[in-house]
């Protein structure tokens, strides 16, 4: 007899974008005529091509694959020297940030690492997350076994919710109880909220009073443009000795189908073992990474190194710029159309209270119905999502500008 993970019975049946997609296809197979003219911002799915400078250095790097003399097998598990040195150089020294390549840990993704760093921490945790959230973090707790069962509101018994609201613009207040871990978001998916200087050297202050560790997913901080928002957890001082920071090529670099991010941990961060002996975190994720992970494919990790050349940064900046224009348009017609607006500034979403007090759910089916336009309901992202909705910006610029026409029409 085999037995299974049960924790994977506690999770939630409905995942917010299989029943987005359930809906849609219901919707387009009873009015095939309006199907054709359905405009999808739900998913935070990039829609453009990649900078060409990535594209060049990947064709090239097939091409290295085809001699014996510049053929690449197995890499490092950790990740090529030369990639980890662009980003601590480019990414991080060059901003005064200390970060060096050995702290640096490349992989397939910021998804797979965000749930992955569970498996070195221990289930006594007490483990605090936004709400709303990025899924992944819930979830991945809850495969764990780090949470109880699901309540009826779809939140989960043991978990620390921390309340995102419009009171506190939709970065979390510190927690008013000791948690050990706290997950940490910003830009935010899906607010769009970025949190100042002053907002993250409370968390950190309070991580270094508490021995909390941040997991800090910065997934979007090429989209900080402002010039005074942080765009690293590693920019407050302190935050080295509590902070694992997460990044990804994905929405920087239009990599969601390429497949690349990485981690940082600091040499100084250090976590308690059963005796209560000090640890460096490091040292037990090298162990995970270079156990369960093979490394990223030389031609991506070829692919994300362009984006550090001066070219390559040329052309991320553009393609930045274009979403941004697209949040920026988005927000501007959600006002205009007499709604309330949070996000879309140095951030690739736009958070919208739905009008008159209705459910994220109903107004999801109203836009879908009268605006054939998809958007993602706040509720999906936890309780408190509830009376919210999120308008990706990732689109190309004639359907952001149809998508502003019709939601002005929807509202008039
Ligand atoms: C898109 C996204 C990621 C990136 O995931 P990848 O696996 O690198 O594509 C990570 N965190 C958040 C919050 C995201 O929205």
């Amino acid at each position: 007899m085999a037995y299974l993970n049960d924790n994977f019975l506690k999770l939630q049946a409905g995942y917010l974008f299989p029943e987005i997609g359930r809906r849609v296809a219901a919707f387009a197979a009873a009015n095939p005529d309006k199907a054709p003219n359905i405009i999808r911002c739900g998913i935070g799915d990039v829609t453009e091509p990649l900078p060409m400078a990535s594209i060049e250095a990947m064709h090239k790097a097939v091409d290295d694959q085809a001699k014996a003399e510049t053929f690449h097998g197995y890499g490092p598990e950790q990740g090529y020297a030369w990639l980890r040195e662009a980003i601590a150089k480019v990414s991080y020294q060059e901003r005064g940030v200390q970060v060096s390549a050995d702290e640096i840990y490349v992989s397939d993704g910021a998804k797979c690492d965000t749930g992955n760093i569970l498996d070195i921490f221990g289930h006594n945790n007490v483990i605090a997350v936004p709400d709303p959230v990025y899924p992944v973090y819930v979830d991945t707790n809850v495969m764990n076994g780090n949470t109880g069962d699901a309540r009826e509101d779809g939140s989960y018994e043991g978990l620390v919710y921390l309340p995102c609201t419009p009171e506190n613009g939709f970065v979390p207040d510190v927690p008013t109880q000791h948690v050990d871990i706290a997950y940490l978001c910003f830009p935010n998916n899906p607010t769009g909220a970025v949190a100042n200087y002053d907002q993250l050297k409370k968390w950190v202050d309070y991580a270094l009073a508490n021995d909390t560790i941040l997991l800090y997913d910065g997934a979007y901080e090429a989209f900080v443009t402002d010039g005074s928002t942080p765009t690293s957890i590693f920019a407050i001082p302190g935050a080295r000795k509590c902070a694992i920071e997460f990044r990804s090529f994905s929405k920087q670099g239009g990599f969601t189908g390429v497949r690349c991010g990485y981690i940082v941990i600091p040499a100084e961060l250090t976590a308690k073992d059963a005796k209560g002996n000090n640890v460096p975190v490091s040292k037990l994720w090298s162990r995970r990474h270079t156990t369960k992970f093979n490394g990223a494919s030389y031609i991506v990790q070829r692919g994300a190194e362009a984006l550090f050349s001066p070219e390559g940064q040329a052309q991320t900046r553009a393609l930045i710029d274009h979403y941004l224009t697209n949040a920026k348009l988005l927000s501007e017609a959600c006002r205009e159309a007499g709604l309330n607006v949070w996000g879309g500034a140095n951030a690739p979403y736009v958070w919208v209270q739905t009008p008159n007090g209705m459910g994220s759910w109903e107004f999801f089916d109203k836009m879908l119905e009268e605006a054939l336009v998809v958007i993602t309901p706040g509720a999906g992202f936890g309780a408190h999502g509830e009376g919210f909705f999120r308008i990706s910006a990732f689109n190309s610029r004639a359907n952001v500008e149809e998508v502003c026409r019709r939601i002005k029409a929807l509202l008039a």
